[in-house]
């Protein structure tokens, strides 16, 4: 019988979505009916997640009462580390967030366990468990395997593991978290701007414009032309950076993961390795760009060398037509 432990990551007391998709990449982990599937919470309120997290495909629940509400890397090292010390479990699963970066690497490599990050395919292959990830700057896929661990941590990247349906009745027990001291302090929290925004993960056709638009008195005509064409209206960081977009329309690394997008057309978009993280999953890739060496165009399904205002205004009397 083998053990995949699930971090839970919550934020202003609300559990995050990646939490439940983590905990539908360890049910494909499980080798038979014995293996079972923990979840941890840790913070001062850990017990108030519990409904949240009675959901299909958990056997147990285990609450780790902290000093803090919020996530602190030296308090989640510590509870995490003292988990595994007491359970032992064979793969723990972390989401690829910046809360997990802040502490995984270095409990990993404290303890030698076998380590991997933003992973979005993880399965065994016979006997040995392989986790697939990205390499060379997200240009191929890297299988990395973990041999002489009988332990490994990895952080999954979000949107890629469908959450499970269905509620479930998992038992529910207190771990104790070990002396610890944080050398962090939470002062406050400064909402980004866009809030209360759509969420773009959700969306399935997104209109993208980066630097090529040149300028903020451009960003109207093309939020009629997404709006006109049924589509969200998303940007690459710098135009979000320039408080032209909200923060919420940022993809990429630093941004979101579009992953429920079937069709993305990225206007006036290079292609930087950080903002394909965010989308070059979508079935349907369509880029306008006027550089035909720009690196967007090795992931489009469509690519079309032009201005993006001349697209724009053909576009728009196609629709009008
Ligand atoms: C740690 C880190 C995290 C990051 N996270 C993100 C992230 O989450 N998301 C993100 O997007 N970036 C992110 N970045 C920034 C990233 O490296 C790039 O700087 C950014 O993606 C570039 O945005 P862009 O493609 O809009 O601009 P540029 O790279 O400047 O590209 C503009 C493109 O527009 C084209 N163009 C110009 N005018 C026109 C026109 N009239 N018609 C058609 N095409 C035109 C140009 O040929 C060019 O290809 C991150 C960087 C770092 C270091």
């Amino acid at each position: 019988m083998s053990t995949i432990l699930v971090i839970a990551e919550h934020r202003r007391n609300e559990l995050r979505p990646v939490t439940f998709e983590l905990i539908s990449a360890a049910q494909g982990l499980k080798k038979s009916a014995d293996d079972k599937v923990l979840v941890a919470v840790v913070g001062s309120q850990a017990e108030t997640f519990t409904a949240a997290l009675s959901v299909s495909g958990i056997d147990e629940i285990l609450t780790i009462p902290a000093p803090v509400p919020e996530f602190d890397p030296d308090v989640y090292e510590a509870a995490v580390s003292a988990l595994i010390e007491a359970k032992q479990p064979s793969v723990v699963l972390l989401p690829h967030s910046v809360d997990s970066l802040g502490y995984a690497a270095t409990l990993a490599s404290k303890a030698g366990y076998g380590f991997a990050t933003d992973v979005f395919i993880v399965e065994y292959q016979g006997s040995d468990l392989v986790a697939t990830r990205g390499g060379y700057n997200q240009k191929v896929n890297v299988e990395v395997d973990f041999p002489g661990k009988s332990i490994v941590v990895m952080t999954i990247r979000a949107s890629v593991f469908k959450p499970l349906e269905g509620s479930g009745s998992p038992a529910v027990s207190s771990f104790d978290l070990p002396t610890v001291q944080s050398r962090s302090q939470n002062k406050n929290f400064v909402e980004q701007g866009g809030g209360n925004d759509i969420d773009i993960t959700t969306v399935d056709f997104i209109m993208s414009i980066g630097r090529g638009i040149g300028e903020e008195t451009n960003v109207e005509q093309f939020r009629e032309l997404a709006e006109t064409a049924g589509a969200t209206l998303c940007c690459s960081r710098p135009i979000a950076d320039a408080g032209w977009l909200p923060k919420s329309r940022q993809v990429g690394q630093s941004g979101k993961v579009v992953g429920s997008c079937k069709l993305y057309v990225a206007l006036g978009i290079s292609g930087s390795i950080q903002h394909m993280a965010g989308m070059k999953h979508v079935p349907t890739i369509v880029a306008v760009n006027t550089d035909p060496s720009a690196s967007i165009f090795t992931i489009a399904k469509y690519g079309i060398v032009a201005d993006i205002f001349d697209f724009e205004e053909e576009l728009n009397s196609q629709l009008a037509a």
